[in-house]
């Protein structure tokens, strides 16, 4: 270990460490403070007159237009609400295509003509705002000068306020688009999709008899995983600083083997903030729920109650905001980025999905005797029609350069989409190849041998962990969604994906009822698309080699491993049929997208290689240097005593000094080259780039293991990863 400066600060801020208690949890229940600060149903309905409430709801429930007299009269009183709270500004929080959330303030506050001011808010000024949208990412579909932009509030999504020490805001959530229409959001798309999916999902449940059948809703529930690290080491550390990760770092004595982190019990800081993020949530009326120990050191996870996958984004973008805010706090910081640290686990985000509604449930609800459950059957079997087509477009969905560090190393899923269903649903698919499905298989009961412990129901499969996209019981897990990212763009791609599905099973199965039975006309379905699609089922490891053999060139699955592999299928022909099919987005907002992924993908290994300069530069090698120099002396001094100096270690030290100068200089080599083309450059920055700064990164940790421990200039992995 070093003695940097930073290390003796985190070493004291995590000794000196105690709980003062922010919250008074002795004296009121959590449950009071859940949805304090949002202006939800309960508020509406208490607040509003009965007919406004009553069209408000309409528009929530079904998405009729909303009148603009009512838009004032609701704006009055979601004012009145928030004045009484303390709030001076209003908000119209949106989700650019930074994947980030985004957010304008306005004051509620207008002179009077009279010296003075009172507090307005209208209709329009809650329905709509104006925020300027030349600086966002477009895609090219906006010149810098071409500036106009609109936000239009998302009624579905109820508002909210955010405290701060001296003022509290009132936050409105938005969709944005630009002066042309152009779509630049996340959230637009997934409201669309929402709406095909209910739409094809209701002629599936006509067919199976239903006649009284709500909207049927895409719901998402996604677990958040995060490092949390003393930020006394967060900002001694340029990469962490800039680059959210680190881009040097030896190999620690021990890292995760000993598999003591996973569930550990958790360090009295990292509790205390949890507490507090929760506490902070539940205001908000974000449903967490579960919180752990992750696998890698400093590694943690939160996952929240699944909701309507509009507001599962919107509170998933609030969850983000909050951990990173509440660190603070604490004295720490909280790292959102997919793979922070070599060596270890990183961080991902899995999404679980279903659709169901209030009077038919969860469509994906298998039941007890699912062999016979057709309806949930023809979901499923959608599901994983609409995988196989389209596995492509969700690694797309979830391509960045973070997420490459994860996807298709040894810890996360593969970067080959595959579904797992585990034994009993893989099963009933084999047995549906054949024709009819006859059985189940049963879970049953395992008996622990000893009269305390009574027994434990089992469940009919056991849990696979290496696939990326896994039934899990009651829903789907797509398990390749990046931590640090919007949720928007996956869960619009699979509501997009398995409308079309259904679209074409209700097709099908609208047309053979006409001659047959419905339980006849669905066996021969489900046997057509296991067998078209059945090569997407694996239920074994993914992580080995010869699954990735087989997959792509025997069941020709895609195997795109890197981002610039993948970006281009956000824009094929396939993703553009079905999201023009379904008016999600159109060929000129997909090629858009495409372009952005790829943008960003080279500003960030641009920035990266900037870091990694700077670093080399202006730490590593004068500390180098430095202990090179005093190696020198001494080999000289021994020289001149008449002893013959083993001069190894000046080698050695000398040779990785000369080795990380090259580096940095053939890596200012590689970058002059000027590309033009979008995905050609991208291409240059993952194959000539991004393996430059690897090959920096072993000489310079190398280094690490040879110069003395007080010379060091930046802390270590095994100070960051396990002073808490
Ligand atoms: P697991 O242990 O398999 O990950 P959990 O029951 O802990 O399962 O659930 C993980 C996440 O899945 C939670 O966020 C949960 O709310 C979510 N989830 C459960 N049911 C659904 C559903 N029908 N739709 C979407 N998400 C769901
Ligand atoms: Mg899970």
């Amino acid at each position: 270990m070093s003695v940097s400066p930073a290390r003796l600060n985190a070493i004291s801020a995590a000794n000196n460490f105690r709980v003062t208690s922010t919250l008074a949890f002795k004296e009121s229940h959590s449950a009071a403070l859940y949805g304090q600060n949002v202006f939800n149903e309960k508020v509406m309905q208490a607040r509003l007159p009965k007919g406004v409430f009553k069209a408000l709801k309409k528009t929530i429930d079904t998405g009729a237009p909303l009148d603009s007299a009512i838009a004032d009269i609701v704006a009055t009183t979601i004012k009145d609400w928030a004045l009484e709270r303390g709030a001076t500004h209003y908000a119209h929080i949106f989700q650019p295509l930074t994947g980030h959330t985004a957010e304008k303030h306005d004051s509620f506050l207008e002179p009077d003509g009279k010296g003075g001011a009172i507090a307005e808010f209208s209709g329009k000024q809650l329905t709509q705002g104006e925020p300027d949208a030349s600086s966002f990412p477009s895609g090219g579909m906006r010149a810098t000068f071409e500036a106009r932009g609109y936000t239009v509030w998302d009624v579905s999504s109820p508002c909210y306020l955010i405290e701060n020490a001296n003022g509290v805001t009132l936050c409105i959530p938005t969709a944005f688009v630009s002066w042309t229409g152009d779509v630049l959001d996340t959230k637009t798309p997934i409201l669309r999709s929402m709406k095909a999916l209910d739409e094809q999902a209701r002629r599936i449940l006509k067919l199976f008899g239903h006649t009284n059948i709500p909207f049927c809703a895409a719901t998402a529930g996604p677990e958040q995983e995060y490092f949390l690290i003393d930020r006394n080491f967060f900002l001694a550390r340029p990469d962490l600083l800039s680059a959210g990760r680190t881009l040097f770092g030896a190999r620690p004595p021990k890292g995760q083997e000993f598999e003591d982190q996973y569930f550990g019990v958790i360090p009295d800081r990292v509790l205390a903030y949890m507490h507090e993020c929760e506490a902070e949530l539940y205001k908000l009326g974000v449903p967490v729920k579960t919180r752990h120990n992750e696998v890698a050191p400093s590694q943690y996870e939160l996952a929240p109650i699944y909701e309507t996958a509009n507001i599962a984004a919107d509170h998933q973008q609030l969850i983000m905001t909050t951990l990173k805010r509440v660190a603070r706090k604490y004295g720490m910081e909280c790292l959102l980025h997919e793979k922070p640290f070599a060596g270890v686990n990183g961080s991902g985000k899995h999404l679980n999905w279903s659709l169901g509604n209030g009077a038919q449930g969860n469509l994906l609800e298998p039941g007890n005797t699912p062999h016979e459950n057709l309806q949930f059957l023809v979901f499923c079997a959608a599901v994983i029609r609409a995988v196989h087509k389209h596995a492509g477009l969700l690694r797309a969905t979830v391509a960045s350069a973070s997420n490459d560090h994860r996807l298709g190393a040894n810890e996360a899923p593969p970067a080959i989409i595959s579904v797992y269903l585990g034994e009993q649903f893989a099963d009933i698919f084999e047995q549906l190849k054949k024709g009819k499905a006859k059985s189940s298989k049963k879970g049953g009961l395992l008996h622990l041998g000893v009269d305390v412990l009574p027994p434990l129901a089992k469940d009919a499969g056991d849990r696979n962990r290496t696939s990326p996209f896994a039934f899990t019981g009651n829903k789907f897990e797509f398990r390749a969604v990046a931590s640090n990212q919007s949720i928007g763009g996956p869960l619009a791609a699979l509501n997009t994906i398995v409308t079309e599905s259904l679209d074409y099973v209700a097709t099908k199965l609208e047309k053979a009822v006409k001659t047959k039975k419905l339980e006849d006309a669905v066996g021969e379905l489900l046997t057509e698309i296991v067998t078209e699609h059945g090569t997407v089922i694996f239920n074994g490891n993914g992580y080995s080699e010869e699954w990735h053999k087989e997959a792509e060139f025997k069941r020709g699955l895609p195997n795109l491993r890197t981002t610039v592999d993948a970006a281009s299928v956000i824009a094929a022909k396939t993703t553009v049929a079905a999201y023009e099919k379904y008016g999600i987005l159109t060929k000129r907002e997909l090629e858009a997208r495409r372009d952005i992924v790829l943008e960003q993908y080279c500003k960030v290994i641009n920035v990266e290689a900037n870091i990694v300069t700077e670093m080399v530069r202006t730490k590593y090698l004068p500390a180098a240097i430095r202990y090179q120099t005093e190696l020198a002396t001494n080999v000289a001094a021994l020289k001149a005593a008449g002893m013959q100096p083993d001069a190894k270690l000046l080698t050695q030290v000398s040779d990785l000094i000369a080795a990380a100068q090259n580096g940095v200089a053939k890596l200012e080599e590689i970058r002059s080259k000027h590309i033009t083309d979008l995905q050609a450059e991208a291409e240059h920055y993952c194959h000539s780039v991004l393996p430059q700064l690897l090959a920096i990164r072993k000489s310079i940790d190398a280094l690490e293991g040879l110069i003395p421990d007080a010379n060091w200039p930046v802390p270590t992995y095994e100070e960051i990863l396990f002073i808490k």
